[in-house]
């Protein structure tokens, strides 16, 4: 479904991403932990070239890019495949959130507005907001806001979601009802790719978790060995950290 090699990014002297490998399974949900700074919103980033990576390959569901041979179509393409949730919610603020949520319908999949409306009105019944169709972001909470653009990333039915962080920038009594909208997108089989610091979250919906550091993959496993038996010092020393 999705296949990373050799992903490698610098900003500068910072090598920010060193010859990352990856690969998610349809249908796979993988968290992403790790401490700040070591790469994972710009792992993400280059997923769908909101950075340009500085060499390496990704592949998203059957679409194949080159990171040295870079076509001007292929940022696009790539997006059709993915959508992604930002840890600030990013919604267009002069647009009500049934408009937030089909504006990609209307203008990328040229879906008529009736049709899109009658999916954007039940995507936000999915999310918890079939009363907040014509509410404007400025009148929503921000746990309200992140469940529109989570809405919104669901609309264009994408083969991988990616979520950055999306609950970081909440209230703490407004991160619960987001990670319940996550979990319940989980139980549909979505393919997602989770950066995450709740860490009892990440354990409870990944499949498998990888921890990065300094803009390298150190380990990964499935939930229950990676926090219970990590191999690496580098990993033990962050889980100590965050429990
Ligand atoms: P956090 O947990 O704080 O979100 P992160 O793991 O997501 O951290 P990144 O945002 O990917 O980390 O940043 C990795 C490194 O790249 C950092 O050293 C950061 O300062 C640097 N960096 C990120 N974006 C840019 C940019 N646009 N220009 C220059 N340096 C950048
Ligand atoms: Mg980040």
């Amino acid at each position: 479904m999705l296949k990373v090699s050799g992903l490698s990014k610098h900003f500068g002297d910072n090598e920010v991403l060193k010859q990352i490998n990856l690969e998610v399974k349809r249908r796979e949900v993988v968290a992403i932990i790790g401490p700040s700074g070591s790469g994972k919103s710009t792992l993400l980033r280059c997923l769908n070239l909101l950075e340009t990576p500085d060499a390496g390959h990704i592949e998203i569901d059957g679409f194949e890019v080159d990171a040295r041979r870079l076509k001007k179509s292929d940022a696009y393409a790539l997006r059709q495949k993915s959508a992604m949730v930002f840890q600030h919610y990013n919604l267009f603020k002069n647009k009500t959130a049934l408009q937030n949520v089909i504006e990609a319908l209307i203008v990328t999949k040229k879906m008529n507005k009736p049709d899109a409306e009658v999916l954007g009105h039940k995507l936000l019944d999915q999310v918890g907001l079939a009363s907040k169709a014509s509410s404007y972001p400025a009148m929503l909470s921000g746990g309200q806001q992140q469940r529109v653009a989570i809405a919104r990333a669901l609309a264009v039915n994408p083969a991988v979601i990616l979520l950055d962080e999306p609950t970081s920038a909440l209230d703490p009594e407004l991160v619960g009802e987001v990670l319940q909208v996550i979990r319940s997108i989980v139980d549909t089989d979505t393919t997602m790719l989770i950066v995450t610091h709740e860490m009892s979250f990440a354990r409870e919906i990944a499949d498998r978790v990888i921890f990065m550091a300094d803009g390298s993959i150190i380990e990964e496993g499935d939930p229950q060995s990676l926090f219970g038996q990590p191999q690496q010092e580098r990993t033990k020393k962050f889980l100590g950290t965050v429990f």
